[in-house]
């Protein structure tokens, strides 16, 4: 008698606000496929990734899901309930799959089909033409489940190497809240099950707080919440993309050419504020026309990748390193004295003479030109006097490192 008292009451306080089951699904099902709709031809059809094929999946079952829940109560709810049950918790599993496509890794079948495939049996056993909620229980436990295990795949999401290159190892802002609101549905999901496994579908607690209504509401908030998320990590993926198209050497990954004189040209006037000593490098490989004639392009293009690995190595990451030219090669040191850039220069070669090299070919050896950054001169100015020095370097024999000789020290 209580029980079914609480019940009323819990179930009027809803109606009483207009907000039955079936309306909030009908309003869920109609954002949901305008969800998909929009994120289709907005996100998908631009940017073509794996994840956002996964979101467009899961949009398409949690709309299914929910049309055939629309059948409850009548005499097909037989198969609607479970088959609703199903498709909700495949759109669950097709979230957790984007996750996983979005941090680089996998699809596996086996783990993506357990929640729907148990939830399935659980709710055909349950007597699905009498208990609205058959294999109620599973579900529950299967979605929090799942959300819970896409929340952790986002929180592993590291930087895009693009990210890196830049030195800006920063988390998505986008992937973070990803994050949170999967951790948060996922947290909703397993407070439904513990008190479906608690009180029962009847039971006020869960009637009031974690019954069809609020849960139709959550879900829709949520929905748009995802969608417009994932269209800005998408955006922000794309922008990623092009501006690392844009600054970068294609085969290297060193800053292009006009990208280096736009970073150096800004850290030589932070170098000049701060009063600090800086270098400029200039590097190219020696006979590098006869390791492409001898050994085939493949392995020229090998040896500069090795070459700009090495740098990479050795340097600071606040140094600038760029690719200057074919085998030409561009590094600034703003706080870093020429004596000191000398040594780094020696430590490349070093390296590079340690580095193995396919079908045995040796390594070619490189030569530096080096030029001071002082206060009274510009880029162009040091690049000049490194490349004067770089030729000198040439003159003399090859694989040496030569200071330019504007800026070595006096006689006495
Ligand atoms: P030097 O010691 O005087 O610098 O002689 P070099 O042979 O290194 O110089 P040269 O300028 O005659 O030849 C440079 C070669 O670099 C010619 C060009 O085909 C090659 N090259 C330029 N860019 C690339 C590239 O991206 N990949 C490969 N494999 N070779 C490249
Ligand atoms: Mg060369
Ligand atoms: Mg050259």
């Amino acid at each position: 008698m209580t029980e079914s008292w609480s019940t009323g009451t819990a179930r009027r306080g809803w109606t009483a606000m207009g907000l039955d089951t079936t309306s909030l699904r009908v309003a869920f099902g109609v954002v949901a496929l305008t969800m998909l709709v929009l994120f289709y031809f907005v996100s998908y059809r631009t940017s073509r990734s794996t994840y956002c094929a996964w979101w467009c999946a899961a949009l398409g079952l949690f709309v299914a899901g929910s049309v055939a829940y629309l059948l409850d109560g009548t005499s097909q709810q037989v198969w609607a309930n479970p088959l609703g049950s199903t498709l909700l918790v495949a759109g669950t599993s097709s979230v957790w799959g984007g996750t996983r496509a979005l941090g680089g890794r996998g699809f596996q079948w086996a783990p993506f089909a357990t929640g729907p495939a148990v939830t399935a049996v659980a709710a055909v056993l349950d007597d699905p033409a009498t208990n609205t909620w058959a294999g109620g229980a599973v579900m529950l436990a299967s979605m929090s489940l799942t959300v819970a295990l896409a929340s952790r795949e986002l929180w592993l999401v590291r930087p895009s190497p693009a990210e890196l290159l830049r030195r800006e190892a920063t988390f998505s802002p986008a992937v973070r809240t990803l994050a949170i609101m999967s951790g948060g549905f996922s947290a909703f999901y397993a407070m439904r099950f513990v008190s479906f496994v608690w009180v029962g579908p009847d039971g006020e607690v869960f009637e009031r707080y974690f019954g069809s209504e609020v849960t139709t509401l959550v879900t829709t908030v949520l929905l748009a919440a995802i969608s417009f998320s994932m269209t800005s990590l998408s955006y922000e993926r794309e922008t990623e993309e092009l501006r690392s198209q844009a600054t970068r050497d294609g085969l290297t990954g060193l800053l292009n050419r006009t990208e280096f004189m736009r970073q150096a040209s800004a850290e030589w006037r932070a170098k000049n504020r701060s009063g600090a000593q800086g270098s400029l490098i200039l590097a190219d490989l020696d006979f590098f026309k006869a390791v492409n004639d001898t050994y085939g392009h493949p392995a020229g293009d090998y040896a500069l990748q090795a070459f700009a690995a090495t740098c990479r190595g050795i340097v600071r990451s606040s140094d600038l390193v760029g690719r200057y030219g074919g085998e030409e090669f561009i590094i600034f040191l703003p706080d870093v004295p020429t004596a000191r850039a000398e040594q780094i220069a020696g430590q490349i070669s070093g390296r590079l003479r340690e580095t193995a090299t396919p079908n045995g070919m040796p390594f070619p050896t490189v030569s530096y030109g080096i030029a001071a950054a002082d206060d009274g001169t510009d880029l162009a100015d040091a690049i000049d006097r490194a490349d004067r020095a770089l030729y000198e370097a040439k003159a003399t024999g090859r694989d040496r490192v030569i200071l330019s000789s504007d800026d070595r020290p006096g006689p006495g």
